[in-house]
Formats: C-alpha cells, sequence, structure tokens
C-alpha cells in the first residue's frame, strides 16, 4: 500500500474510474479504493458466452457525446437496441397489442454487457491503482493533505474524490472534521439515481416474440414490471427480455420469480415458453448503493446542487457520482460529467489546462 498519492478516488463505478484514468493520463498518481469485489457499481451484467445482460444501466444515447466518445476510444462493441415490432399495453382488463412500438427509443447498447464498459477503464489504469473489496471508512483533514481511512489503514492524499452517491457518502464516511452542514442536509435528501428499483431479467431459448411480430417491449398498469424491454444480445443471442419493478412502497418486499413468470404469461400468452432463467437484482439491498430507507427520497430537484459543484475541506473534497452532475444527472453520461470536473478542479491545482474533450 503506498504510503500517499496525489489523488485518491472512493469508488470504482463509472465516474471515479474515468476520472482515474484522466488524471494517470496527465501523470498524476491515483489509488481508487472499491468496496465491492468487482468494478462498475450501477453498471453491472451477467456474463452469456461473449455478450453480457444487463441487471443495472444499459443504454446510451446518441446525443450523449462523453459516453459515445469513450466508448469509441475504448474501442468496445456496440449494437442497437431491438425496436422493430409492435409493443403490448397491460391494462386491468386485458393486453392490447399496439401498433409500432411507442416504448422504446432508439440507443446503443454494449455487446458484453454495460459492466464492460468500467471493466474496459479499469484495464486502462496503471498496474496496482485500483483496490477491490476496500470500503472507506473515514476521510480526515490532515493540515496539507487530507487522510483516507479504512481496514487497509491510512493511506494521505491532496485530493480525495467521493465518486458515490452523496447520501451513500454521508451515512457511509466519517468526516473529521464533520462536514458542514449545508453540505450535510442537502447530501442526504439526494435520492439515488435507480437506487429504489429492482430490475428483472428473463432469458429464454429464443427470441420467440420476434417471430410473432412484437418488439419485446410493454407497458403495464398492472405490474409488478411496469415496463418491458428486449435485452437480446446482437441477433436475437442470447434471447432475453428485461423489466422495471418500481416499489410499491418504501421498504416494500422485493418481487418474486413467480410473480415476473406470471406477467409474462400473461403478456405474451399461453403459448409464450417458460423462460429458461430468471435474474432479480433489487437495488435497494446494495449496501454500496442505496443506503437503508434511502429508497423513499424523492428530491430530484437536488441533483447537481451547487454544494456540490465546489470542493470541500479546503477545496481537497470533490463530488462526483452522477446525482452530482449538471449535465445528464442519472445517466453514465452524468457519471462521466461530473467526473469531468473534478477532473478539471484537480489538474488545475496540479498545474495542467484540462482538456476541454474530457
Ligand atoms: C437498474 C438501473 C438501470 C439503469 N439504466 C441506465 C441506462 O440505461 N443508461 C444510463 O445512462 N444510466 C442508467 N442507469 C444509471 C447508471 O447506472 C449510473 O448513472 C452510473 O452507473 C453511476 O455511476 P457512478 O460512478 O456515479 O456511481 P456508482 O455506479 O454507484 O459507483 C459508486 C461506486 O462506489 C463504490 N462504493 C460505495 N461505497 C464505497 C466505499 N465506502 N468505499 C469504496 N467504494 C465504495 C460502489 O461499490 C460503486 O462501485 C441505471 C441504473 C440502474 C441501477
Amino acid at each position: 500500500m503506498p504510503p500517499a498519492a496525489d489523488v485518491v478516488v472512493i469508488g470504482g463505478g463509472v465516474a471515479g474510474l474515468a476520472i482515474a484514468r484522466a488524471l494517470q493520463a496527465q501523470g498524476c498518481s491515483v489509488i481508487v479504493f472499491e468496496a465491492r469485489d468487482r468494478v462498475g457499481g450501477r453498471l453491472r451484467s451477467v456474463s452469456v458466452g461473449e455478450a453480457g445482460i444487463d441487471l443495472g444501466a444499459t443504454w446510451f444515447w446518441a446525443n450523449e457525446p462523453r459516453v459515445v466518445r469513450l466508448i469509441d476510444e475504448l474501442g468496445l462493441e456496440t449494437h442497437p437496441q431491438y425496436l422493430e415490432g409492435d409493443a403490448l399495453y397491460q391494462v386491468p382488463g386485458g393486453v392490447h397489442r399496439i401498433a409500432g412500438n411507442p416504448v422504446d427509443v432508439p440507443a446503443g447498447r454494449l455487446k458484453a454487457g454495460m459492466q464492460g464498459l468500467a471493466e474496459a477503464l479499469a484495464g486502462s489504469l496503471s498496474e496496482g491503482s485500483l483496490l477491490l473489496e476496500q470500503a472507506v471508512e473515514r476521510v480526515r483533514d490532515g493540515g496539507d493533505m487530507l487522510c483516507v481511512e479504512g481496514p487497509f489503514g491510512s493511506i494521505e492524499a491532496r485530493h480525495v474524490v467521493i465518486a458515490l452517491p452523496p447520501v451513500l457518502a454521508i451515512r457511509m464516511l466519517e468526516f473529521q472534521p464533520a462536514l458542514p452542514e449545508s453540505i450535510r442536509t442537502v447530501a442526504e435528501t439526494v435520492p439515488v439515481w435507480m437506487g429504489a428499483v429492482t430490475k428483472v431479467v428473463v432469458r429464454y431459448e429464443h427470441a420467440f416474440w420476434r417471430d410473432i411480430g412484437l418488439a419485446g417491449s410493454a407497458m403495464s398498469q398492472i405490474g409488478p414490471m411496469r415496463e418491458v424491454h428486449d435485452m437480446s444480445g446482437p441477433d436475437g443471442s442470447p434471447a432475453a427480455l428485461f423489466g422495471f419493478v418500481p416499489p410499491l412502497a418504501p421498504g416494500a418486499p422485493t418481487v418474486t420469480r413467480d410473480m415476473v413468470r406470471g406477467q409474462l404469461g400473461d403478456l405474451f400468452g399461453p403459448d409464450a415458453p417458460e423462460p429458461t432463467e430468471v435474474f432479480i437484482c433489487d437495488w435497494r439491498l446494495e449496501e454500496f448503493t442505496t443506503p437503508p430507507e434511502a429508497d423513499a427520497l424523492q428530491a430530484y430537484e437536488t441533483y447537481g446542487h451547487p454544494v456540490f459543484q465546489v470542493a470541500a475541506m479546503g477545496g481537497r473534497l470533490h463530488w462526483a457520482s452522477t446525482e452530482t452532475a449538471r449535465e445528464c444527472p442519472g445517466h453514465i453520461e452524468g457519471a462521466l460529467s461530473a467526473g469531468a470536473r473534478a477532473t478539471a478542479a484537480i489538474l488545475l491545482d496540479h498545474g495542467h489546462q484540462a482538456d476541454p474533450n474530457s
């Protein structure tokens, strides 16, 4: 464990990894601490052969320049979201087929799954600079430097980046001295984007809905999945659908596989084949994404709040999760935008001009 670094990044999600890559490219020494045993945070994929299916983020869009450029730079294989065919609309009286597909919009996907973006970023970092299964516990003002502490001991850094949702940071990390009340009161109320949602991915032998002219998309007034989309890989393989289940109420129990199978049977009819696999990821239960009871937070107007645009602790503690972004907060694009702000501030202190394209 190196005793000091120019920058310590807390969180190996897409924001934290992109910051580390940009700073290392400018010659800064950077250490990234990631609590989980994998990188990516809310980018989480399950590999199926060479393809990936997403339990976290799935899409990127053509009007998001940072993520489009990054995917291109990293040389990641993409494919378009499947859009062709009709959609379904489930109401209490039954299921209606809607000509065309008003549910989906054109979007891009990564063949390896969105976690592949985080893995490619991690692979571009200098050896030994990313430490997994290292949950940071404390950030202490040590005078000229900040001290970042956890089970790994203590490391000093000139700058520290909080690349995790503000409400998680404020509840999980101890700051010495305590952060000003003006920051704490805002951070406590910032919802974790998609942190209250359950994502369901259902695999099939074959994308049977395409054979009958359906796009695989649906909206439902009944649930448990309120939205359903095609999640198949390029050319329909692996074949899969995914759905979002919003929480019925804060703390309500999650959806079961039987409930998912039942709804898909109602949507696609008795002739639809049985799924081969059902994955359920309740993001409320992910301790390194959503702290307890944060699923009730609703103050989305706090996204990109001014308190996160300036560094705290004497200009050394930077905020960088997607929730702190002014552009596209919530999206991967927002995480990259927040990361670019933190990177620029740190580079300025190091006497570098930030790359305007970063
Ligand atoms: C179900 C779902 C669907 C989504 N769909 C899309 C989509 O289609 N398109 C899109 O653009 N966005 C989507 N998003 C949002 C997107 O995933 C996020 O905007 C993005 O991943 C946020 O990245 P981040 O780095 O800001 O935060 P995170 O991904 O949350 O990263 C924070 C990291 O910090 C780590 N960490 C936490 N505590 C500590 C600690 N104490 N010490 C060290 N590390 C710690 C976490 O493990 C995590 O890796 C979706 C999200 C979800 C959950």
